[in-house]
């Protein structure tokens, strides 16, 4: 008895390894024929110059919009965009579908966009961006790479080559997650970034933790001692922008300020951020 209990055991857990597969399989067909019909859009996520409150530009955020019931988000597709051998593929089209809507913002707004870890290992990856530069006629100066720093681990001598090449374009280059990779410190030695992006780990329950805050603030210290602006993932609530300030954190980024949103909705903030700062009544209801 106790055999046949563990061969149906076995059977069951095949039938759900290959319905795992199988499902797996459907997901990858639905990703490809996505990507070919470029139904993969960016959202824009506003980024915020905390000291003086007003917009700086936007944060490029993958969306797959799936018609099924659970949505997929980049977390997901973006590695198995990599395991299907699309991400570069994937990557141009978002990154020329952002240049073409961040140039019809004003010219002081910057765009920042992600590069995949797999991407780093491409040694033409510099030339490439700015290829889609040339292409949208996008200031490089405007725009921000963000890499993750397990992105710069794979083979440092090329992730030096492709920071080096992109700084050269006068492109932007930012180190993302920081302080999740398990050599964050070492990177900033061996790099040169424009900026480093604090993970959202770091800042989410910051207001009520005494140790994250001091975390924080070394960071922050560590930034201003590179000379390099630090921005704050995942702010949620005034008492953590508040913090950050205090801190003297440069940028801060979240759902208090802003979810990403289409192309056409990012606009719409763009202007009402406008009439703001034009509007002194507009600007005290900001501060609160
Ligand atoms: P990331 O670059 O660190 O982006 C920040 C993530 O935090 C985004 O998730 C954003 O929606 C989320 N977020 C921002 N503010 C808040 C907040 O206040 N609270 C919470 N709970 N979350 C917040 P998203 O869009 O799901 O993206 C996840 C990751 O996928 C990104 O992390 C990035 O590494 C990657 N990704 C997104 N778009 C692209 C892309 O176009 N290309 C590549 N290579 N990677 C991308
Ligand atoms: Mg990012
Ligand atoms: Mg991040
Ligand atoms: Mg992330």
């Amino acid at each position: 008895a106790a055999k046949n209990r563990g061969r149906n055991q076995v059977t069951a857990y095949q039938a759900h390894m290959s319905d795992i597969l199988a499902k797996r399989a459907e997901v990858e067909a639905k990703l490809r024929q996505a990507i070919r019909e470029k139904t993969i859009t960016p959202y824009y996520q506003p980024l915020i110059d905390l000291k003086s409150g007003q917009l700086r530009g936007f944060e490029a955020l993958a969306r797959w919009p799936v018609g099924t019931s659970r949505s997929i988000g980049p977390d997901e597709f973006i590695p198995m965009a990599e395991d299907i051998g699309l991400i570069v593929e994937l990557s141009e089209h978002l990154l020329r579908q952002a240049c073409l809507d961040a140039k019809t913002w004003p010219a002081h707004l910057t765009l920042a966009f992600n590069i995949s870890p797999t991407m780093m290992v491409d040694r033409l990856l510099g030339i490439r961006i700015v290829k889609v530069l040339g292409e949208t006629g996008f200031n490089p100066r405007r725009l921000e790479i963000e890499i993750t720093e397990t992105a710069l681990v794979r083979d440092i001598n090329l992730a030096a080559k492709v920071i080096t090449d992109l700084r050269q374009a006068g492109i932007s280059v930012a180190l993302d997650d920081f302080g999740t990779g398990y050599s964050s410190l070492s990177q900033l030695s061996k790099f040169s970034f424009d900026k480093i992006k604090i993970d959202r780990s770091f800042i989410s329950a910051l207001e009520t933790d005494e140790k994250k805050m001091n975390i924080v603030r070394t960071m922050v210290a560590l930034g201003k001692g590179l000379g390099i602006a630090t921005t704050a993932e995942g702010i949620e609530n005034p008492q953590q922008l508040d913090a950050l300030k205090d801190l003297g954190c440069s940028y801060g980024q979240g759902f208090l300020f802003g979810k990403a949103v289409p192309a056409e909705e990012a606009m719409a903030f763009i202007q009402a951020e406008g009439q703001k700062q034009s509007n002194p009544i507009g600007q005290a209801q900001l501060r609160e």
